[in-house]
């Protein structure tokens, strides 16, 4: 992981923003003024006053470079400091910049009680702040990442930020960092944590295309990493596959202060955190999830667990991992109907609070593979959001469950036949419709989250031959048995949803 670097004009927000940004993610923020003003012991509009632009951006650039590569930082940077092409080289090798932009009327209301405190804008306000964004426009237009803070609070610009780098951290449950980064990053991110002896548990589908890349990061690394690799598919997220992996890790030698790393799908995830939390009453472990369903929803959460005859997911664990690492590179291997079906939870988080994600998905299935990295990022960045607020379920994470209560009555009465995110897609048309019965949303909603999920290449009726009642029976049976009413989580508008309950179940299945 690396610096972020803030920079563009002053009256951008770049230590505001800097500040919020850095609680956010966990790291330390700097103020490069405030590095500049310390080591010459005066205000910045001294130094130029006193000494000239020159000497002050010669202690600039001495500031710049006595930022410790070991202690990664949110950086704010002055308006001009990467005007030396050293600079410049110095920041975007040691990190990443992030130029944030405002409209003129923006920056004039921000600055005008501050013009005395910087010196190259004293005076006549306007006129000097345009020369000066007329002199730097090429300069800043040459950084690729550029975020727009109009009109957003310093809040809404650090999470911008954070979903256009991929960059989060996780304080609810644990603490940890989700990124999207490349997976070839997986060995130093390992060191970095100071995490040890990494063993990798995979299933034979994935190792074929990714445990090599992997292996090799580790080792790049300086580790002498194993690999565990078990067969593909839910049928094996078994407790007979836990004590494998169990008797794996002794096999190898894993003691306390070993790492385990899941390279997988949602599977493998659930699998090897559960491995991970029992194994010597519970080893550190981290998450590569290699499928859409996994990268924006399994691996977030630190649920895990494992199925029994009787049900699925009937024994698991709150236990995070100490980092995930999502690669959205990794779904060009993934089938195609993999993909899809993971784009239902995609869609779902779009509903729940992200009417762009909802947009992007409206432009059909190309457009959307074509945009993956975007996708994974805004989604992951949602449910984040969500288990940030109510990491042990006790309210409103249960917004997750938008499509989940018929979505997994259906799943189970096809017999699996389904896949998990085609049950979702059919349960959430079938809870719009719902929610517009209700009057919860207004007409009109569902036609337009049916319309979505089809074009996505996702099944919104339920198949004929699924009978009714033990549809009905099913969502009683999910849902505790006695509970008189069940509790939904419904859309009200795209981007908000609502929990609701329902007695009347028979309702929850009426056609139209
Ligand atoms: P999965 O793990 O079975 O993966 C689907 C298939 O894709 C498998 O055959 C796998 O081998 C293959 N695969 C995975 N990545 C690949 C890649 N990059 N290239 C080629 N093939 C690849 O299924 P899933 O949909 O990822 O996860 C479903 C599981 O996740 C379920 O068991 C569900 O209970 C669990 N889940 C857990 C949580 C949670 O919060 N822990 C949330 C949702 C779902």
């Amino acid at each position: 992981m690396s610096h972020i670097f803030l920079y563009g004009s002053s009256g951008t927000g770049k230590s505001t923003i800097g500040k919020v940004l850095a609680r956010n993610l966990n790291l330390p923020f700097v103020d490069l003024d405030h590095v500049v003003e310390s080591a010459a012991g005066m205000s910045v509009s001294q130094i130029m006053g006193q000494q000239g632009e020159t000497a002050f951006r010669d202690l600039e650039t001495a500031a710049l470079k006595s930022i410790t590569a070991e202690r990664k930082s949110v950086v704010a940077l002055g308006g001009g400091a990467l005007l030396r092409e050293g600079n410049r080289a110095w920041a975007e090798s040691h990190g990443t910049v992030v130029l944030l932009s405002a409209e003129l009327t923006t920056l004039l209301g921000r600055l005008q009680n501050e013009s005395d405190t910087r010196p190259l804008l004293a005076g006549n306000l306007r006129g000097k702040l345009t020369s000066l964004l007329d002199q730097r426009r090429e300069h800043y237009a040459s950084f690729a990442i550029q975020c727009g803070v109009d009109g957003k609070t310093p809040m809404q610009n650090a999470e911008q930020i954070q979903v256009r780098l991929g960059r989060f951290h996780l304080h609810a449950m644990g603490n940890y960092d989700a990124l999207a980064a490349n997976v070839e990053q997986v060995g130093d991110l390992l060191q970095e944590r100071r995490l040890q002896n990494p063993i990798l548990v995979t299933d034979e589908n994935v190792a074929k295309f990714h445990a090599k890349s992997v292996m090799d990061s580790l080792r790049r690394a300086g580790f002498s990493p194993r690999i565990l690799t078990i067969p593909a598919g839910e049928a094996y997220k078994s407790l007979e596959t836990i004590q494998k992996l169990w008797h794996g890790f002794l096999e190898h030698g894993l003691d306390r202060k070993s790492t385990v790393v899941a390279l997988g799908g949602g599977v493998i995830g659930d699998l090897t955190g559960f491995a991970a939390a029992t194994y010597m009453r519970g080893i550190s472990w981290i998450c590569v999830p290699t499928t859409l369903l996994a990268m924006v929803d399994a691996s977030l959460g630190g649920k895990t667990g494992f199925d029994l005859p009787e049900g699925k997911n009937l024994i698991g664990s709150f236990y995070p991992p100490k980092l995930v690492l999502a690669d959205p590179q990794l779904l060009s291997t993934l089938p195609e109907r993999e993909l899809v079906s993971g784009l239902a939870e995609v869609v779902k988080h779009g509903i729940i609070s992200d009417s762009e994600l909802f947009d992007l998905c409206a432009r059909g299935l190309k457009s959307v593979k074509d945009d993956l990295e975007q996708i994974v990022k805004r989604a992951m960045a949602v449910k984040i959001k969500v288990i940030e607020e109510d990491p042990y379920e006790r309210g409103f994470r249960a917004a997750l469950n938008l499509g989940h209560t018929v979505g997994h009555a259906v799943e189970l009465v096809s017999r699996f036949r389904l896949r998990h995110g085609e049950a979702i897609a059919i349960g959430m048309a079938a809870e719009a419709k719902l929610a517009e019965r209700l009057t919860v949303a207004g007409p009109g909603l569902s036609d337009t989250i049916r319309e979505v999920l089809r074009k996505l290449g996702l099944p919104v009726q339920i198949p004929q031959e699924l009978p009714r009642p033990e549809i009905i029976a099913a969502m009683r049976v999910d849902k505790k048995k006695n509970a008189k009413a069940i509790r939904f989580a419904l859309p009200v508008a795209i981007g908000k949803v609502e929990l609701v309950d329902v007695t009347d179940l028979e309702m929850v299945l009426e056609e139209s």
